[in-house]
């Protein structure tokens, strides 16, 4: 079996590939972490940080799709059977939509 290399965002328990070049936009957490990412990755990773940031990469437009994507992806989508019951666990949309 041929391991696939991910970008550097791709969370290990996350089972999706990469979509598109690996570093297609950056995402930056609270501390200034920058992480180069894919847009698959970097859309979850956005979604699963408390303060996170995109920053423009390599693809032009990339940021905002990511950006646009993120609001509505649940932090940690892989997890299938997560409580999506506080605001933490849910996605910006579904957060706005309940009031929180
Ligand atoms: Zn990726």
């Amino acid at each position: 079996m041929t391991e696939v290399t991910r970008c550097m965002a791709a969370h290990d328990e996350d089972p999706t590939a990469c979509i598109g070049p690996q570093d297609a936009v950056t995402i930056v957490d609270k501390h200034g972490t920058a992480v180069p990412a894919c847009e698959n990755h970097g859309t979850v990773l956005l979604a699963s940080l408390y303060d996170g940031r995109v920053e423009p990469g390599t693809v032009v437009g990339a940021a905002t799709r990511v950006l646009a994507a993120a609001d509505t992806t649940h932090p940690f989508p892989w997890l299938s059977d997560a409580l999506r019951t506080e605001p933490s666990q849910r996605s910006n949309a579904d957060n706005r939509a309940a009031g929180e």
